[in-house]
């Protein structure tokens, strides 16, 4: 209906869609895409697909992307399965509802005994959270071949490596079963994933800025799809309208390179390879922006590196109040979570940026294209190209 509003809306000369509409129609269909790619994870067709498909769009774009080649492992989970039997006899657990492996749970298959203590020949249920790092320790010393671990949340996550100890994340509310059996299958992979960038050359060489974002998520659990929708085909697709609209503008002033982070979700490992071997000296950067989790913002910004970089911030930020975009703001200091902390830890000023709001989705299979509500998207893209645009 709304579509249709639109379209009647331009015929009878309304006018044009603004510039927003524009640009969360643009994301809206660039999520939709990334979404295609069984959850991006490296090493994984989904992860060469999305690469390739940065390539062509960058290329249509008029740009020459590059790639850098980042060497890596990805432990996968191919096949995840559980029963349970209780009272009322066997019962199959839903991936991604009832349970979830750990990212690095080793292959497995078999029955056990359920016991709320680690014994030898039993699988152990976790009765209430105790630190994992805890648990795994216990684990092994009374040779407990499988933990039921539970958590409120099932969240995913990735590993370059099998564990010692299989871990198998449980909802906290199902009741002990007296028997569980399980098969879980796994492969370790190795090869080389990329990070994509291009550059747009500015009026001046002397500086540049780095806009990056991750474009890998944590792929597949078995059947299981983690599609990654808000993290980060967002930003991902954040960094493509600015690389749309970088090439329509006039020059910015200094070089701006724009980075789609691999790896991100295994450990920081393609923005760590990138100020490894950056193709611009990072001693003359002048900031770096990191775009993750930009999908919603009903409860506005938050800025991780804000706090604790005031003279950085406060340049940034001067810029938001001209725009005039009044947001709740979260200020935080700097976290090595996620592709603007290697950036710092070699001395280049950095922010993350995320958009705070939405039902929480977060590394699970509803995290999905059609959650999202594109709230913050548009005043931060505006704000970012005042960033860039600034003498
Ligand atoms: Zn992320």
């Amino acid at each position: 209906m709304k579509r249709l509003a639109l379209g009647l809306g331009l015929l009878l000369g309304y006018g044009q869609p603004t510039d927003s509409v524009e640009a969360v129609r643009f994301l809206r269909r660039e999520v939709r895409r990334l979404c295609r790619f069984e959850g991006r994870a490296p090493l994984t067709p989904g992860g060469r697909k999305a690469e390739a498909y940065l390539l062509k769009r960058l290329r249509q774009m008029g740009y020459s992307p590059q790639t850098q080649r980042v060497p890596l492992s990805v432990y996968r989970l191919t096949h995840a399965e559980a029963q349970a039997l209780t009272a009322r006899g066997w019962t199959r657990w839903k991936l991604g509802e009832d349970f979830l492996p750990s990212a690095g749970c080793p292959p497995l298959q078999g029955e056990w005994p359920v016991d709320t203590l680690p014994r030898e020949g039993y699988a152990w249920w976790v009765p209430e959270p105790h630190p994992l790092t805890k648990v795994r320790q216990l684990a092994r010393e009374h040779g407990v071949a499988l933990v039921l671990y539970p958590t409120p949340r099932l969240t995913g996550s990735i590993a370059p490596e099998p564990d010692s100890v299989a871990v198998v994340y449980r909802r906290g509310e199902l009741q002990r079963p007296q028997q569980v059996r399980l098969r879980i299958q796994g492969r370790l992979e190795w090869g080389t994933a990329a990070n994509v960038w291009v550059k747009r050359p500015g009026q001046r060489a002397d500086s540049a800025w780095v806009v990056g974002a991750h474009y890998d998520h944590l792929g597949r659990v078995g059947s299981l799809t983690f599609w990654g929708a808000n993290d980060n085909a967002s930003g991902t697709a954040l960094l493509l309208l600015l690389a749309q609209r970088l090439v329509q503008k006039p020059p910015p002033p200094y070089d701006v390179y724009l980075v789609a982070f691999t790896a991100e979700e295994l450990g920081l490992i393609g923005s760590q390879a990138w100020v490894a071997s950056p193709p611009y000296p990072l001693a003359r950067v002048r900031g770096m922006i990191n775009l993750d989790l930009v999908g919603f913002g009903e409860k506005g910004v938050a800025v991780v590196g804000g706090s604790d970089q005031p003279a950085f911030w406060e340049r940034l930020d001067r810029l938001r109040v001209q725009q005039g975009w009044n947001v709740p703001l979260l200020v935080r200091p700097n976290a090595p979570n996620s592709d603007h902390y290697p950036f710092r830890e070699k001395g280049v000023p950095a922010v993350f940026f995320y958009l705070q709001g939405g039902p929480g989705y977060y590394h699970d299979g509803q995290d999905r294209p059609a959650t999202l509500t594109w709230t913050g998207a548009y005043p931060l893209l505006r704000w970012i190209e005042e960033v860039l645009y600034l003498p």
